[in-house]
């Protein structure tokens, strides 16, 4: 590593973690999971009947995640409600939710899961996985294994895990001009299988950089994992 990060991190070290569960009475499950300053809540409601009813399965339960961020959570006011990018990250994340979960068990149900980003600092969705995985498992659904996320990220030339705001922003000058110089990668593993559910990438790297990258964001998510399973035990 050539490069000191912003905050003194580590290439390999997360932002501090924090995790709770059960931080919503009224869910069927909720969790807290933070990155530093990216704090997401979930809350899982279900499975229970499908609204509207055309959209049950009779094979398997609806999976249907809803991310948004609060308009406090950035410095900017963000405008409330649903956007383009909350509905693509809401996709993502029930795509990377799914394979963890025996929805097969509950045919003609939905599960709800609803994530709220409180305080927003890069790797919301990151953040928002962890947080949704813990609340699922808080809800008694049925899981085959947890789901970890983490970002990896290439400033300049080096590969690092979990991206913040000032990270992500980096920029080198080239010819007097400040340049935008990161990628960042968002990663979800599944802890037994190893099988990566999520894989969203912003900016470019080399399929060498990018076999790189996975390999650090599975170590990672290998902590966070072993994080969650705490924090599930914790109830
Ligand atoms: P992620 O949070 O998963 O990294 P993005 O790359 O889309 O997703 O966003 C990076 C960061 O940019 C967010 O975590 C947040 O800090 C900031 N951001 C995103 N959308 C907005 C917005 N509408 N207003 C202000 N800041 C935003």
């Amino acid at each position: 590593m050539t490069l000191k990060r912003p905050d003194g991190r580590k290439f390999d070290e997360t932002r501090k973690i924090e995790a709770k569960i059960n931080v919503i009475k009224r869910a069927d499950g909720s969790a807290f999971f933070s990155f530093g300053k990216s704090k997401a809540i979930a809350a899982v409601y279900g499975p229970k009947q499908v609204i509207p009813k055309h959209k049950e399965n009779p094979q398997k339960a609806l999976l249907r995640c809803n991310y948004d961020m609060t308009p406090f959570s950035v410095t900017e006011r963000k405008r409330p409600g649903p956007s383009r990018r909350s509905k693509e990250i809401s996709h993502e994340i029930t795509k990377a939710l799914e394979p963890a979960l025996l929805l097969e068990q509950f045919p003609n149900t939905v599960i709800d899961v609803f994530i709220q980003i409180i305080e927003a600092d890069a790797s919301t969705r990151c953040a928002a996985v962890n947080a949704a995985a813990l609340a699922l498992a808080a809800a008694g659904i049925p899981m085959k294994e947890l789901v970890s996320s983490v970002s990896i990220g290439k400033l300049d030339k080096d590969l690092v895990v979990d991206v913040n705001k000032d990270e992500e922003d980096f920029t080198v000058s080239k010819g007097g001009k400040e340049i935008k110089a990161a990628t960042d990668v968002a990663t979800a593993f599944l802890s037994r299988s190893e099988k990566v559910s999520l894989l969203h990438m912003d900016g470019d790297l080399t399929s060498e950089e990018l076999k790189k990258a996975l390999e650090l964001a599975k170590k990672s998510c290998e902590k966070i994992s072993k994080v969650q399973e705490k924090t599930l035990k914790e109830i």
